[in-house]
């Protein structure tokens, strides 16, 4: 069997070789769980703080803001659910480009009696000024992804939190930020503290660690549990940890923090090759700006096919690139949104296809992709 040509690591990157023998050790030497209070546990216990010392020396936050979930997904959930069921509705600034585990609370914020507000990112990126003429005295949530996971853009979360937090000065009134990581944690620089947002989510499977194990960094002390059962982390996350997990994705940042500069470098590289050859094939435009944008997608789209046909006649070529984002059951609905939100055309929008690089991705697998796609369009 031929190997595949894997360009679709915003859907998911396969794990690393540490992270693997990570989890395979804590899965052999701690599995014991670690709210038991015999000497197993104590130490699988030992282990899962360890981690959690690791990953807030790393990010650089206190040790107690950093509860582990599940994936992003349950993050982003914690604190919507959160809003969602305070006693008090308000406003939520919901940009229509964030991922679905936010703007699947649309319907359910609205039904419950909050008001939900719309944001579009103008050519991809959210406006701070858009952001300060929707803020008012109902307003308790800002969402602002870091890295958009379709277009690839990275957000002015930076500017969009000074904004709110001069309108809180102002007002006198509390307003949380939240940022989706995801796509931003191990790929492109950035710091909790000066980004200033109350909470973040990160998956650990986005960046070479294993399925099923996230984080939540939350500074606010208000924010409650999205599940009942035990006292586990703090209570914010009932359920036995899983500690393998938590351990490889300890593993697994660790090792993209050490080594974010020479990836980043190595996929700008790549990334620009790709934009070399596409802007020379007629027929393909390149929708991720090339200023402010994660060298780690790209977005492009051509007039001859509808995406999910370039994408099978790429599969059938062996080469795994994404026409929509891979997480969400509409995500064909869910991208054109978020394209349209950016002001893409619905022609461009209906040719579009995601090309999600990874650290080992190599010059010789994005020239074969490029000439694969001038093929299929016909030469160039
Ligand atoms: N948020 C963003 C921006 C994403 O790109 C993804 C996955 O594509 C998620 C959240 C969901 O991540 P997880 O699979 O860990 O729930």
């Amino acid at each position: 069997m031929t190997e595949m040509v894997y360009f679709d690591n915003a859907a998911t990157t396969r794990i690393s070789r540490k992270a693997l023998d990570t989890y395979n050790m804590a899965s052999d030497a701690y599995w014991a769980n670690p709210s038991s209070l015999h000497h197993e546990g104590l130490k699988a216990k030992s282990k899962l703080e360890e981690c959690r010392k690791k990953l807030s020396l790393l990010l650089t936050v206190p040790e107690d803001t950093l509860t582990f979930t599940s994936c992003a997904t349950e993050a982003d959930s914690i604190i919507m659910e959160s809003f969602l069921w305070a006693p008090q509705c308000g406003e939520v600034l919901m940009p229509n480009i964030e991922h679905g585990a936010l703007t699947g609370f649309t319907r359910l914020f609205r039904q419950k009696g909050w008001t939900v507000t719309a944001l579009d990112a103008p050519h991809g990126f959210l406006d701070p000024e858009d952001v300060r003429s929707h803020l008012s005295e109902k307003t308790r949530l800002v969402l602002c992804m870091l890295v958009n996971n379709v277009m690839g853009t990275i957000e002015p979360v930076e500017e969009i939190v000074k904004v709110v937090r001069s309108f809180e000065q102002e007002t006198g009134r509390k307003i949380h930020v939240h940022t989706d990581a995801t796509q931003a944690l191990g790929k492109i620089p950035f710091s909790l503290v000066s980004l200033d947002v109350d909470s973040a989510a990160f998956s650990a499977h986005k960046l070479h660690g294993p399925k099923g194990v996230g984080l939540l960094y939350n500074r606010n002390k208000a924010i409650t549990a999205l599940s009942r059962g035990g006292e586990q982390e703090a209570g914010l996350r009932p359920g036995t940890e899983n500690l393998p997990g938590i351990m490889a994705m300890t593993a697994a940042v660790e090792e993209a923090l050490d080594n974010e500069e020479t990836n980043l470098e190595k996929v700008r590289h790549l990334n620009a090759l790709l934009r070399e050859r596409f802007s020379s094939l007629q027929g393909v435009t390149i929708l991720t700006p090339l200023e402010k944008s994660s060298p780690y997608i790209l977005n492009i789209s051509t007039e001859k096919y509808p995406s999910e046909v370039l994408t099978r006649m790429l599969y059938d070529k062996d080469f795994c690139v994404s026409s929509g984002s891979a997480c969400s059951n509409n995500a064909k609905q869910h991208q054109g949104t978020i394209l349209s939100s950016m002001q893409v055309s619905p022609k461009q929008s209906r040719g579009s296809i995601r090309i999600s690089l990874g650290n080992d991705n190599t010059e010789e697998e994005v020239m074969a992709l490029a000439d694969a796609l001038s093929g299929l369009l016909g030469g160039d």
